[in-house]
């Protein structure tokens, strides 16, 4: 896949709030937050859609995903709520091509979304 401005953040060519890392992910806040907690968690490892995921990376997606929570117990979030979301392709509205979930929290949010 093509390198994304997120290759660059994973290895510190550009800066980021980082709010989390170990050796499979990153988590940092993102740019244009939508929410007053918005966070991005990203794999290291360079997958560019939710299409791309395969078996060998479950473990990986279970990881993200229990990270995204002590994150939002960390921001004080996890109590009212918030939101995971993963954007896919040109109608889900996925900007940056190497996977992300987003974190959103600290406001109610809408459902359906728009
Ligand atoms: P998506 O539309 O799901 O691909 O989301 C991409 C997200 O990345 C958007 O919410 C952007 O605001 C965010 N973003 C883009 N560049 C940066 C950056 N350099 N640092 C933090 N967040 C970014």
């Amino acid at each position: 896949m093509a390198e994304t401005i997120f290759s660059k953040i994973i290895r510190k060519e550009m800066p980021a709030d980082i709010v989390y890392e170990d050796d499979r992910m990153l988590a940092f806040r993102d740019i244009t937050p939508q929410a007053p907690t918005h966070i991005l968690i990203i794999p290291k490892e360079e997958i560019a859609t939710a299409n791309d995921i395969t078996p060998e990376h479950d473990e990986l997606i279970g990881a993200m995903v229990r990270t995204a929570a002590t994150i939002a117990e960390r921001e004080g979030i996890a109590g009212d709520g918030y939101r995971l979301v993963i954007n896919c392709n040109g109608h889900g509205g996925q900007a940056v091509h190497h996977l992300h979930l987003h974190l959103l929290g600290g406001r109610p949010m809408t459902w359906p979304p728009g």
